[in-house]
């Protein structure tokens, strides 16, 4: 991929930090195949204030005051604790805010504290935590970005997650590191200068695309082109039966659609995880499959997904509804079910760059992302629950 920054507008933001801070934020926004729909998150570092992402943003709109300014030695300090919630981390990274009018600050804050950089960048590229994604992926990915590349086993994000970096950075010469690359997850790239944080991640993505290109193809010889204008709202009705409100469905049917949709181990695949933890909130952990029958698949997705939460439940889980949001029907594609235009359009562009990457990993030996427990704890996660508790 290529770099989009461009010198003749950085130029004005030279002694802004925080301006250049947004326009490279936005940079990384505008590459669907690094960050989608709110994923990724920035920061800077400025007198002792860390100006990170803010929940609610997306970084190809960020704005300055998107990013909220917290206390950077708050922030070191949290990392040094044994055991902190995510909720207590919330309120305590909230009030360490320099100015209380901003949103609440990313959960990944006390990650970026402990890089020790001004500038500090983090997406969700499809192409690296594709290859993060299919078997001895940490010898690959090793193999492919040197010595130089620290490699973070999986954690879920939040406060385990920044513990765990400060643990396995404590002793590090952080000049010595290129980036960060966290299996299943995605990637860190940081330096003092916003440009150079921003064209080292282009350039990580671009070795990984590039491996990518090189032994991958996706183009689909077996499909039919099937089509049935009908199918969409037949999905929606039985849908509607099990998450009691209705639903918006758009369907998929692209050559690639059709050929995720004909794969011969569709039903152990699609169990194997997504693309990036979050991802499980928009779109739970798995599809309903159809085969011919629309209301016997819809059916069976219920009872998989009760049987996921039982599995995995303690006993102040709240269960969500047993709905899918979205459906893959043999030979013709997927229908997503949003409970809108705007969510089946974001629930959409996540499923397409999912079934991208699984293609794309099932050809280089197999995809492999979070167990279902892993899922369960994301789409289960504390700070989710709360919501619902409201
Ligand atoms: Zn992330």
């Amino acid at each position: 991929m290529t770099s989009l920054f461009d010198d003749t507008i950085a130029e004005q933001y030279q002694n802004d930090p925080l301006a250049m801070r947004v326009y490279t934020s936005q940079l990384l926004g505008q590459s669907k195949e690094l960050v989608l729909h709110g994923g990724g998150n920035t920061s800077v570092k400025i007198d002792n204030i860390l100006y990170v992402k803010g929940s609610g943003w997306n970084l190809d709109t960020i704005e300055k005051g998107g990013f909220s300014p917290v206390n950077l030695d708050v922030l070191l300090e949290m990392a040094t604790r044994e055991t902190l919630s995510d909720t207590q981390m919330v309120a305590e990274q909230r009030a360490a805010m320099a100015d209380q009018s901003y949103p609440n600050p990313s959960i990944e804050a006390i990650l970026h504290a402990i890089i020790p950089y001004d500038y500090v960048d983090h997406t969700h590229a499809d192409a690296v935590v594709t290859l993060t994604n299919t078997p001895n992926a940490k010898v690959l990915v090793q193999k492919l970005y040197g010595e130089s590349m620290l490699i973070i086993d999986y954690v879920m994000p939040g406060f385990e997650l920044a513990k765990h970096i400060y643990e396995v950075t404590r002793n590090i010469d952080w000049d010595t590191i290129s980036g960060m690359i966290l299996m299943h997850h995605g990637v860190f790239t940081f330096d003092n200068d916003a440009r150079r944080a921003y064209e080292k991640m282009i350039d990580i993505v671009t070795v990984a695309e590039e491996y990518l290109s090189e032994r991958v193809t996706l183009a689909c010889g077996d499909c039919e082109g099937k089509s049935d204008p009908s199918l969409p709202k037949a999905v929606a009705l039985e849908v509607e039966k099990l998450c009691g409100y209705e639903v918006f469905p758009l369907i998929i049917d692209s050559p690639r659609a059709q050929l995720f949709s004909i794969l011969p181990n569709l039903e152990t695949l699609v169990k194997k995880g997504g693309l990036t933890p979050e991802h499980v909130i928009r779109i739970k952990p798995f599809p309903a499959i159809i085969d011919n029958n629309i209301a016997e698949g819809i059916a069976h997705f219920a009872k998989e997904y009760k049987a996921y939460f039982d599995a995995n439940a303690s006993s102040d889980h709240i269960c969500l509804d047993l709905a899918p949001r979205y459906v893959v029907i043999k030979g013709v594609g997927i229908v997503v079910l949003g409970k809108d235009e705007k969510e089946s359009r974001i629930i959409g562009e996540i499923v397409k760059h999912t079934i991208t990457a699984i293609l794309s990993a099932e050809q280089l030996g197999g995809w492999g992302s979070l167990t279902l427990a892993q899922m369960f704890e994301m789409e289960y996660w504390e700070l989710e629950q709360a919501k619902l508790k409201k």
